[in-house]
């Protein structure tokens, strides 16, 4: 560590959606901003990977909400536009019971489709109504399957809310929190807008983010190694270029590593218990170059038996592979824990293999290459019974007066990525307040 030191305004550590957002929102009102960032490129967890003329994301990536999305906001307040990929016609397929069926989000769709019957319609439309209507106090610390009672006693409408739950990543309907289900079915309700992939991957919002933060903000290879305190303050931070000291913190890395780096003493106990057990939804993502197109499949297969989805991006972004090539992704969850596991690991991977085999034999034949990633945070939290949305931490630290939290582990709106953006957008305004 050298002991040369620097100043500015704000100093936000970690370069994920979440910091390099708020860092160009304050920059844009004027504020000295640095972002501090250990690795030694800038996205976190949505990073792209460029190699032999592919664009790949760090796993399969998607905006819920599209123009809509937290994302598109944040981009908007930059004067920037996100491009989206045309999402017209994509068909999906979900798995659910060895069944494999098409998709349907839209009323239309949901209106025609002849897997269910008009009983079992009138269910899932009562449930569906139930869950937007329905937001008592208790919703987000009751679970979805407490919330839905006898309205999915049928088998089939009961994959029809694990299929729910999934669109936030919370398949387990005895665990996923009605209210987070609620606010996703209200906010899709408002927006009717569809899950949108943007163009050249997340690296678009990522190369945005990072230009209109200017040159010279962003320190790559740089990890802060140790927040000091003063009083109700953060005194400085100790990294590796150097101490830096600012008026005001933004935390904005995953709160399970907040005390890594911080003294738990200057917090109260109930704080770091919660940041260090918060539960991310983890996951196993498998990546190809193929040699040839394999398949059609514009939109995405879910399949719900074994917590797996997999994607072509290249086939609605042509811009990610080369000419003539095709880009396979695919993940499968894995439950709490599991990547601690090699057998388990192991074990959703062979799962994985099989769900892919099963859908498109022909793509181990045709493999260029392959990335395997394990994901031991995916999302940073599970919205899960007690851990939704007023579970978690404020984006202005009470303990410390100019210490504030973004990211996908703190209290804002949305599930994963939203809540990096939507969190972003807030701290952002808390500091420029904080400031004057
Ligand atoms: C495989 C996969 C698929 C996903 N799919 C989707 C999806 O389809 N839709 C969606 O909305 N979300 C998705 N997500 C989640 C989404 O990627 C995350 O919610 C989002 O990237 C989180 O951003 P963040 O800024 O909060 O955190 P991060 O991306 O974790 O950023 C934190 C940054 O802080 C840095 N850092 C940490 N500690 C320090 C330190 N001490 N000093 C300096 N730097 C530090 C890290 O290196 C990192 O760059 C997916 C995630 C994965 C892994």
């Amino acid at each position: 560590m050298s002991g040369h030191a620097s100043a500015c305004d704000v100093c936000v550590i970690g370069a994920g959606l979440a910091g390099l957002s708020a860092a160009a929102l304050l920059r844009a009102r004027g504020v000295d901003v640095r972002v501090i960032e250990r690795a030694s490129r800038p996205g976190g967890r949505a990073a792209v990977s460029r190699r032999d003329g592919y664009t790949l994301d760090f796993g399969i990536h998607s905006l819920r909400f599209g123009h809509r999305s937290p994302a598109a906001r944040v981009l908007r307040s930059l004067g920037e536009q996100l491009e989206l990929c045309p999402q017209r016609d994509s068909e999906s397929y979900v798995i659910a019971g060895g069944k494999m069926i098409r998709r349907f989000d839209d009323p239309q769709a949901f209106l025609a489709t002849p897997e269910l019957t008009v009983g079992q319609k009138l269910a899932v439309a009562a449930m569906v109504s139930k869950l937007i209507l329905w937001h008592p106090a208790s919703a987000y610390a009751t679970s979805l399957a407490e919330a839905v009672g006898p309205l999915a006693r049928d088998p089939a409408v009961k994959e029809v809310m694990r299929f729910i739950g999934f669109a936030i990543m919370a398949p387990d309907p005895e665990r996923a929190s009605a209210g987070e289900v609620s606010d996703f079915l209200r906010a899709q309700a408002l927006t009717r807008v569809r899950v949108a992939d943007p163009r050249g991957g997340m690296g678009q919002i990522v190369d945005k983010l990072v230009r209109k933060l200017g040159p010279g903000r962003l320190r790559l290879e740089n990890p802060m190694r140790r927040m000091a305190f003063s009083g109700r303050r953060v005194d400085r931070l100790e990294c590796d270029q150097g101490t830096q000291c600012c008026r005001a913190v933004l935390y904005a890395a995953p709160l399970q590593q907040l005390f890594d780096v911080a003294d738990p003493a200057f917090f109260p106990a109930g704080l770091v218990h919660a940041c260090r057990a918060l539960e991310p939804t983890s996951g196993l993502t498998l990546d190809f170059g193929l040699k040839r197109p394999v398949s059609d499949l514009s939109g995405s297969l879910i399949d719900l038996d074994r917590g797996a989805m997999g994607k072509f991006p290249s086939n609605t972004d042509p811009g990610l592979a080369p000419a003539g090539k095709q880009l396979a992704s695919w993940l499968v969850m894995l439950e709490p824990g599991a990547c601690a596991s090699k057998e388990r690991i192991e074990e959703a991977e062979r799962a994985l293999r099989a769900l892919i085999e099963r859908f498109c034999p022909e793509l181990f034949a045709q493999v260029e290459w392959e990335r395997r990633l394990v994901h031991p945070i995916m999302d940073g939290v599970h919205l899960r019974v007690g851990q939704a949305f007023p579970d978690r931490q404020p984006v202005r630290c009470p303990q410390l007066d100019n210490l504030f939290f973004a990211g996908d582990t703190v209290r804002a709106r949305g599930c994963s990525g939203d809540i990096a953006f939507q969190s972003a957008m807030e701290a952002a305004e808390a500091i420029l307040g904080f400031l004057r």
